[in-house]
């Protein structure tokens, strides 16, 4: 019975982050995805906003739970009983950066595990950055996003 999460930022949640949450879920008996939300980043979308984008895409997804981290991830994996954290890895691009969160994490507490899952190359190109961006000249977001999460960019830029 082990227990897994999945932070991120997710501003906003895009079809590679669904892909992972989709094909990873099943391999544990319980899987958070948890909407980091720092005061030292600047997000497009409020927390709510992100939740609720997330929220509406989970509804065929049996068993995968929702929830906010303010603070250090390995803190709420600890009192959320988590052994696992789950991470994407798209190109070699994100391994420096996963690599060195994941030895950080390991030195705060060696008791929780950092997953990295390889992305679909369907969907390796996509980044929630990129997606902002190809938003703001008004692109078809329908390849990147869910619709919801079209939506929602189409009313922040219009
Ligand atoms: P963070 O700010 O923590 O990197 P993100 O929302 O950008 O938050 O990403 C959360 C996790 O999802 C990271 O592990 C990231 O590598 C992964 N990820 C991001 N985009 C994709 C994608 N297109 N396919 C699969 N995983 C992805």
């Amino acid at each position: 019975m082990v227990k897994a999460i999945y932070p991120g930022s997710f501003d906003p949640i895009t079809l590679g982050h669904m892909d992972i949450i989709r094909r990873i879920h099943p391999l544990f008996s319980e899987f958070t995805v948890v909407v980091a939300n720092s005061t030292a980043k600047k997000y497009l979308f409020s927390l709510e906003k992100r939740m609720q984008l997330i929220q509406e895409n989970l509804s065929d997804l049996k068993g995968v739970r929702i929830d906010v981290c303010e603070g250090l991830i390995v803190d709420y994996a600890k009192q959320a009983g988590s052994r696992v954290i789950v991470r994407g890895l798209r190109a070699l691009s994100d391994f420096e950066h996963e690599i060195a969160m994941a030895n950080i994490n390991k030195r705060l507490n060696p008791e929780i595990e950092t997953m990295i899952v390889f992305t679909d190359p369907a969907y390796s190109f996509i980044a929630s950055r990129m997606v902002k961006e190809v938003a703001t000249h008004g692109a078809d977001l329908s390849g990147f996003v869910p619709a919801n999460v079209a939506a929602a960019l189409k009313k922040e830029y219009s």
